[in-house]
């Protein structure tokens, strides 16, 4: 048999790379996580679901994440960007219960709490090394890594690719994506100082504030820093022909419900923009590689599921390759395809959420203070992270879907009246 440097070699310390390698360095096998930054690093994302504290309970990182000092978040709050309609989703209300809380995490803090734990259970963590390329030989993959010191080859029997959104090198198996059902869209974002928070526990809810075509994000992150992001199509930013942040600006400046959130308020570094970041790669594994989090897909920040989904992944990813590794052989095309399978159908009760928000006669089913049919606790329960439809939120979650469709035609909630409020686009301003 061939030997190899490593049993397995994680591509990228995010909350992927760092739980799937906790979890294959616990099964006992050796495991070489390669981060191409230097932690503690920037990372957008910092909105946990309370169904994926059993995952990181799993790894013994939760203790150390409570202990941390992190925002406790027991809701999130939706409103509308004129502020005529708001709704509170109160976890504790969840069908399902145990899902009351979770954590408003600044990332730079905890992706390296998290790597810090994989280092801990054993795991080699080689941080400013960059994995350049990757090739196919017996019984595994050799990957060239480069640091400033120049250029190191290694080879592991499995390849587990936690490397994000960034698609560093091409992959055959990373190039083929499922078709997006959404139109492009781009987030802008910035950490601020002074955002007002409301009293109590609803001081460390995520804030939703929903514009006819776009929408806020307000994340507290810690006791003086607020994460705030503005989502919008491509199209309609490339129609306003403004800076980023000057749209970003603007569009606070034309909300009465933004102004007031945001008075006072100051940014602290530049503006970020992200955009093309909805996409599912068709196979998420062959052979001897995964992809795991967002190397395989991400659809929407809207309900916060990236870091839960990055969790769920990498312990499916992780569990299915250490039972492949006893049993000597690489992956089968079956064990493939039912991971693939696994993650998608987990994805898409996300993805048919996210539709929902999106189209407005269904937002004004979900901000319906109390929705038809006793569905409020099950879509409580979803927007908590319980992508697992069991039977109670099953037929709940699939009447909400009904009844946003029937909304179209026949209104069984009061319809929201769009007209009248700002959109992204009201007056272009002149290119620069
Ligand atoms: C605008 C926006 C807002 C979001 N808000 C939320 C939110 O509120 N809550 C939430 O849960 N999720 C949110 N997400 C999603 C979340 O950020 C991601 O789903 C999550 O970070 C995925 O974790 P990951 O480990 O897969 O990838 P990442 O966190 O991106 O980590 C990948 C790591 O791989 C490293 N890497 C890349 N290439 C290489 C290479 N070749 N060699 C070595 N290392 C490499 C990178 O440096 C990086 O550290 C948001 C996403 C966007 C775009």
């Amino acid at each position: 048999m061939t030997i190899h440097d490593y049993d397995v070699l994680v591509i990228g310390g995010g909350p992927a790379g760092s739980n799937a390698a906790w979890r294959t360095q616990n099964a006992g096998l050796r495991t070489l996580v390669v981060e191409k930054e230097a932690f503690p690093r920037f990372r957008i994302g910092e909105s946990l679901l309370p169904h994926g504290n059993a995952l990181l309970r799993e790894t013994g990182v939760w203790p150390k994440l409570e202990n941390a000092g992190f925002i406790e978040k027991y809701g999130a709050s939706f409103l509308l960007s004129n502020g005529a309609a708001s709704k509170e989703v109160v976890f504790s209300q969840a069908i399902v219960p145990g899902l009351d809380k979770t954590l408003q995490v600044d990332r730079a803090r905890f992706d390296a709490i998290l790597l810090d734990h994989a280092r801990e259970a054993g795991a080699e963590v080689r941080t400013r090394t960059s994995v350049r390329s990757l090739s196919i030989e017996a019984e595994g993959h050799r990957a060239t890594l480069e640091t400033a010191d120049g250029t190191v080859d290694v080879s592991a029997r499995w390849i587990i690719d936690a490397s994000g959104r960034d698609h560093l090198f091409p992959v055959e198996l990373k190039r083929a994506l499922d078709p997006s059902e959404q139109p492009r869209r781009v987030a802008i974002y910035n950490h601020f100082r002074g955002v007002s928070r409301a009293l109590g526990k609803a001081a460390g809810n995520t804030v939703i504030v929903r514009l006819p075509d776009g929408w806020f994000w307000i994340i507290p992150i810690d006791a003086e820093r607020t994460s705030v992001g503005f989502v919008t199509t491509a199209a309609a930013m490339r129609a306003t022909r403004a800076e980023p942040a000057d749209l970003f600006n603007r569009t606070v400046a034309d909300s009465p419900a933004l102004s007031q959130l945001m008075a006072g308020s100051a940014p602290v570094m530049d503006f970020h923009v992200t955009g093309d970041y909805s996409y599912f790669r068709q196979r998420l594994a062959a052979g001897r590689l995964v992809l795991v989090g967002d190397a395989g897909g991400f659809f929407d920040p809207i309900f916060s599921s990236g870091v839960y989904m990055a969790a769920y992944s990498a312990k499916l990813a992780a569990e299915m390759v250490v039972r492949a590794h006893r049993g000597k052989r690489a992956l089968s095309p079956r064990e493939c395809r039912r991971y693939s399978a696994h993650v998608k159908a987990h994805a898409s009760v996300f993805k048919k959420l996210i539709a929902s928000f999106y189209d407005n006669d269904s937002f004004a089913v979900f901000m319906c203070a109390q929705p038809p049919f006793t569905l409020g606790p099950a879509i409580t329960a979803i927007v908590a992270g319980h992508a697992t439809l069991t039977w109670p939120i099953r037929w709940r979650f699939y009447v909400f879907l009904l009844v946003c469709r029937l909304q179209r035609r026949f209104p069984l909630v009061p319809r929201i009246d769009f007209a009248g409020m700002e959109t992204v686009a009201p007056q272009p301003v002149p290119a620069r």
